[in-house]
């Protein structure tokens, strides 16, 4: 039986990623409030948040300084815009903060509301850039399978993820895939890491060189990839990657809108995994979720060629009503403050070996294929045979069933495509509920191997 609140949600709500013709049954967990990096739902239960909300709530839940900034922000001057030349302070001053953190050159910072809108300015800069550059050929981007970079009509071309294509119509033409960068599905019986990374990189070679380099515009990418199983990459890949990017001209996007912001230890996750983009898309913990907020950095070349365009065309045609919105600015300021003062993103680096360590010790329970991450992430594949890695019937909806049982054990973590669980807790996790995470996942794991029996899968 659903409680009032609940029927009033299945009745009234179209819920994200979520199964509309299951729900109906399920229901929806209602959350009530939060504290630390715990929530609580309508009766009151707690729930260790184990995937900061979205990958994004870095400072958990009762941050009061960031309710502060924003009350404070808001009765000063709730909202102006940027359009027109228009400003404000708090966003100079997040642009002014971002550029110094950037680990690349930035010369301009660009900001949306979202992570997806973020992306589809990355594309929408590309081929503005190519445009003004006078080589309209040049349009194409590769994004790669598993990748996720958003849902509107752009990004979610960049994303390599089938629900997100399959009945949409998508992706748009002149968005390619290469292959999802994932040693333990893809790589060849004894290929090791760097191996398999100098194959993929190949690959990518070919793949440009089949579309005709002079097509090829752009290449976006994760640092480890989130929504697609929360997946590292193989020792080497950047490495190998980018230099076939710079053969071809080929910009490169890192998509830091999980990993920026202290997620792999680092404040970005080009730092983490050694990787020189030209652009960095952002969002999330920007604000540690408490406002939508993110954005692109803009390079000195692209900025000068978007000049050029603004001097042919006049004005510079994108942006959205809150773009760079005040409130979400001052929340951002402050949240990069704390991240600073409090050193968040040092402890996230001094938590990371425990954290990892607890993850890849459930590589020895019987379901788990791979448990493997980095930073503060991580992800595992749950499969029916470890030594031929070969997965159960997806429809069983096995992992499914671990996060199901990991909720009632008071832990929420997330399911993701081919039976992989994501971990991303907040930053200001202790070590003793980093524990408690793994303590209550290995007993969902526990609980969801006696269904299996049950079930009689195999
Ligand atoms: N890029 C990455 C890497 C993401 O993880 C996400 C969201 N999970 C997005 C882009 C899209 O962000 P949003 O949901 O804010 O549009």
């Amino acid at each position: 039986m659903l409680s009032n609140l609940a029927t009033r949600d299945v009745e009234t709500l179209i819920h994200p990623y979520t199964n509309l013709a299951a729900f109906r049954q399920t229901g929806p967990l209602v959350l009530e409030r939060g504290h630390g990096v715990w929530v609580y739902d309508t009766d009151g239960r707690p729930y260790l948040e184990g995937m900061a909300g979205l990958w994004c709530t870095a400072l958990g839940y009762s941050n009061e300084e960031l309710v502060e900034a924003a009350r404070e922000q808001m009765s000063r001057l709730p909202f102006t815009h940027l359009f027109s030349g228009r400003s404000h302070d708090p966003a100079i001053e997040l642009a002014e903060t971002l550029k110094e953190l950037a680990p690349i050159p930035v010369s301009k910072v660009f900001f949306t509301s979202s992570g997806s809108e973020a992306n589809d300015t990355q594309v929408k800069l590309t081929w503005y850039l190519n445009n003004a550059l006078g080589r309209p050929q040049k349009k194409k981007i590769i994004g790669r399978h598993k990748g996720y970079h958003g849902v509107t009509v752009a990004s979610a071309s960049l994303t390599g993820l089938t629900a997100n294509h399959a009945d949409w119509d998508l992706p748009l033409p002149g968005f390619l895939h290469a292959a999802c960068p994932h040693h333990y599905r893809g790589a060849e019986a004894g290929e090791t890491e760097e191996a398999y990374s100098a194959r993929l990189a190949t690959e990518l070679e070919e793949m440009i060189l089949r579309e005709g380099p002079e097509t090829v515009a752009a290449f976006i990418a994760e640092p480890v990839m989130g929504a697609g199983g929360a997946i590292v990459p193989p020792k080497g890949y950047f490495a190998a990657i980018e230099p076939v990017l710079a053969r071809y001209d080929v910009r490169f996007i890192a998509d830091e809108v999980i990993c920026g912001f202290g997620r792999l230890g680092t404040w970005f996750g080009s730092e983490a995994l050694g990787m020189k983009p030209h652009s960095l898309s952002f969002a999330k913990a920007l604000t540690s979720a408490y406002m939508p907020l993110g954005g692109v950095t803009v390079d000195e070349t692209l900025y000068q060629a978007m000049q050029d365009q603004s001097r042919k065309i006049g004005t510079f045609g994108h942006g959205t009503t809150y773009s760079g919105h005040p409130v979400a600015s001052a929340v951002a300021l402050k949240t990069i403050e704390i991240y600073r003062r409090d050193k968040i993103i040092e402890g996230a680096a001094e938590k990371a070996p425990h954290f990892q360590r607890r993850l890849s010790a459930l590589e020895e329970h019987p379901l788990v294929g791979e448990a493997k991450g980095m930073g503060l992430i991580g992800g595992l594949e749950i499969v029916a045979d470890k030594a031929t890695k070969r997965q159960y019937d997806p429809k069983a909806g096995v992992a499914a069933r671990c996060v199901a049982f990991a909720q009632e054990e008071g832990l929420i973590v997330r399911f993701l495509t081919g039976d992989r669980v994501a971990v991303c807790p907040p930053l200001v996790i202790r070590p003793d509920e980093i524990d408690t995470l793994f303590d209550r996942l290995g007993t969902a794991l526990d609980r969801t191997q006696a269904w299996i029996r049950e079930q009689g899968l195999t």
